[in-house]
């Protein structure tokens, strides 16, 4: 129930004065649908106006002037604007008009009047224009025209004077709210009420006042974040609260480990007892494994797999596509087969008598393990006992997916695995509702894949190497990324660049993109997997978890435009196998400062959680890590990155409250109510909200 006192916030923006059926639609564009929208868009910059006199205004400035009206100089030929002059003592300012009324004018100014005029000038030599002014009002009313004035989002139709407002009458219909923050905390921070802190957000006086760190945005930034982290402390505690199979690890996967050909990591080791905790607790498991491309995730689940056959339950681990899925069959069926136990690969490729074989076994029992895609979470796939689903690269799954493959069984333990280095800073964001464990080592053996970057002029000398490599029986990925607005020029710059290559390379060269049917693109993939293509060029991201260990060189055009995560994702799928591995960064010249020292931090590390963290202290602001894709919360007041400090206190103070107060009866609770009501809070699908 929303409380009364929130009533003015959530009534529809068309009560505000001015937004009618024409505005509405844009405001609605800019802010969203109810006047907390409004209220919740602060001004992005400052406009100042200087006072001054013809003689003293410069171009391009925003200044106001006092001027006595001299003439109205209609326009002489249709096209031409609506003229008026004007004089102070240091010479004459001339307005004008290219749509507008004379007529209207010349009443509303009559020549000999006093003007207070504000706009942005416009100097042609001696003499000085300003176009459809800003303000012009009775001299004598000079002080009301705002010597700052915010800026807000506009759009066409909609000028950001108009927005501003809007914004203060969202403004003046905020009503104070009862305190949800430890008001110690507060003072000792130097933060401003809710209330205050808009009012001061909203009505800027210099620059300081719009950064992300003056003392009323961090307060506002710090109720979203709390709002935040309340949701995801009480989702994950509803989550906890229910029932799931007990399952205690056994001879089963002990026998399965002392297979392996090797021995665990200990961040391996260190994952899997977490795992085991959560499993042999009785309550369901939301866990998130988290670890480098080629950190070893998938033996892990494996073990968990089993230690699930052993207690006599099944599992199902889903890939989102079929090879990834086919590549994960291929490596977890002969340990668990050797375990005696069976092991089905399910995807859209089984049809007719051969599908329905493979669902009887998950039926009645006989196969312990499924392996799949989409295909698993069919309406006529059952299991008889399914208690462990396990989701890789789990990012690329709908909730809804997601749960109806849960749904297959009783209290079904969810291990979400994604190769997304988040940094720790902001894994509460992202992951706040699951328990996440991090694999933060990698298997001995690996040689670093030596990485470099060129520019795009020496493109040929890559090619000449690249064929030396290929004809030697090395493989590579060739990177198109999006670039451009238009996916259908990216899509051309990909063609050509597989083109390019054809003619150095012949047959030998690939291409996927984002717009070929699944199958088609599982087919080229699959090709390279086999080792018939000997480059594949790809538009984006192609599968991060694809293994190919023959594949030992990564080409990325546009590096400078991907970011630095991303570029490591990618780096990630070479460096597997025997082969001396290489990535080279093409960029178009000159590379700023900020580019290169990207680039170096690529070069120099290898640790896809230490390059995240180094790419946000370098860029430090927006979207630095393409989060938003991968289901980022999108937050309105706060800035996860200018921010980040207050993200973990936060996250305590939520579950503080929660510990004290859990169905938030007490006074406090009572506001905190109201907080968790003004933001309304309904989390943005994608991985924060994995199970
Ligand atoms: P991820 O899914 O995390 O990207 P994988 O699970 O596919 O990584 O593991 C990558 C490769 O490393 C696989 O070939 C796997 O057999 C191997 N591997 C995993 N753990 C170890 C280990 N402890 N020692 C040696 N090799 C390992
Ligand atoms: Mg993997």
């Amino acid at each position: 129930m929303r409380p009364e006192s929130l009533f003015p916030l959530y009534a529809a923006i068309s009560t505000l004065k001015g937004v009618g059926p024409r505005v509405a639609p844009l405001v609605e564009k800019l802010a969203g649908p109810i006047v907390r929208d409004v209220l919740f868009s602060l001004p992005q910059a400052l406009i100042r106006r200087t006072p001054t006199t013809a003689a003293l205004a410069q171009d391009g400035q925003v200044a106001t002037f006092v001027v006595t009206i001299d003439a109205h100089l209609p326009p002489q030929r249709s096209g031409q604007p609506w003229r008026i002059r004007g004089w102070d003592d240091t010479g004459f300012v001339t307005l004008v008009w290219f749509k507008g009324h004379g007529p209207h004018l010349e009443r509303q100014h009559p020549v000999g009047a006093r003007r207070a005029v504000s706009g942005k000038v416009e100097r042609f030599g001696s003499e000085i224009q300003v176009a459809h002014p800003d303000y012009m009002l009775e001299a004598e009313r000079v002080d009301e025209i705002p010597p700052v004035e915010p800026v807000y989002p506009a759009t066409a139709g909609l000028p950001s004077r108009t927005f501003r407002k809007f914004a203060q009458e969202a403004l003046s219909r905020a009503l104070p709210l009862p305190e949800w923050q430890d008001p110690a905390w507060l003072e000792r921070e130097g933060l401003p009420p809710w209330r205050e802190a808009f009012e001061l957000a909203h009505g800027p006086e210099g620059e300081a006042d719009l950064s992300p760190l003056s003392l009323a945005r961090r307060r506002l930034a710090y109720d979203e974040l709390l709002a935040h982290q309340l949701a995801l402390a009480q989702r994950k505690a509803g989550k906890r609260a229910q029932p799931g199979p007990r399952i205690v690890s056994g001879a089963l996967a002990e026998a399965a480990e002392k297979a392996l050909p090797f021995r665990l990591t200990g961040a391996q080791v260190r994952a899997l007892s977490e795992v085991r905790g959560d499993l042999a607790h009785g309550e369901r498991m939301s866990r998130l494994l988290q670890g480098d491309v080629g950190s070893g995730k998938t033996v892990v689940a494996m073990l968990a797999m089993a230690d699930a056959a052993g207690a006599g339950f099944q599992s199902a681990l889903m890939a989102p596509t079929e090879i990834l899925a086919r590549q994960h069959y291929e490596t977890l069926a002969p340990s668990l087969e050797a375990q005696g136990l069976a092991v089905v690969l399910l995807t859209g490729r089984d049809k007719g008598s051969a599908r329905a074989a493979k669902l009887q076994k998950l039926a009645d029992g006989s196969a312990a393990v499924a392996v799949g895609t989409h295909a698993l979470f069919q309406d006529d796939v059952a299991f008889k006992a399914l208690s462990l689903t396990i989701i890789d690269e789990q990012h690329r799954f709908g909730v809804n997916e997601r749960r109806r493959l849960q749904d297959k069984g009783e209290g079904v333990h969810l291990l979400a695995m994604s190769a997304t280095p988040i940094p720790r800073t902001l894994e509460l964001t992202v992951f706040g509702d699951l328990d996440v464990s991090r694999i933060d080592e990698k298997p001995p053996g690996r040689t670093p894949v030596a990485t470099r970057a060129a520019p795009l002029p020496r493109v040929p000398e890559i090619v000449d190497r690249l064929r030396s490599a290929i004809d030697g029986g090395a493989q590579a990925f060739w990177i198109c990324p999006l670039v451009s607005e238009s996916e259908k020029v990216d899509l051309r710059a990909a063609e050509d660049r597989a083109a390019d290559l054809k003619k150095i390379l012949g047959s030998r060269v690939g291409l996927v993109h984002g717009q070929m049917p699944a199958a088609e693109k599982d087919a080229v993939m699959q090709a390279f997997v086999d080792g018939e293509v000997g480059v594949l060029v790809a538009t984006t991201v192609v599968e991060v978890g694809v293994n190919v260990p023959n594949a030992s060189i990564m080409v990325i055009e546009h590096a400078d435009r991907f970011g630095l995560a991303q570029l490591h994702q990618l780096r990630g799928r070479v460096g597997r196998g025997m082969r001396e591995s290489s990535c080279v960064l093409l960029y178009d010249p000159p590379l700023s400062e900020v580019a290169q020292q990207r680039l170096d931090i690529l070069r120099r590390s290898d640790d896809g959680f230490e390059i995240a963290e180094k790419d946000l202290e370098l860029r430090g602001g927006g979207d630095p890590l393409g989060l938003k894709q991968s289901g980022f919360p999108a937050y309105r007041l706060a800035d996860p990155v200018a921010h980040r400090d207050l993200i973990a206190v936060a996250a305590d103070d939520a579950r503080l409250i929660l510990a004290r107060d859990p169905d938030l009866t007490s006074p406090r609770g009572q506001a905190v109510r109201t907080l968790q009501a003004l933001f309304d809070w309904k989390p943005a699908s994608g991985i924060n909200d994995a199970g």
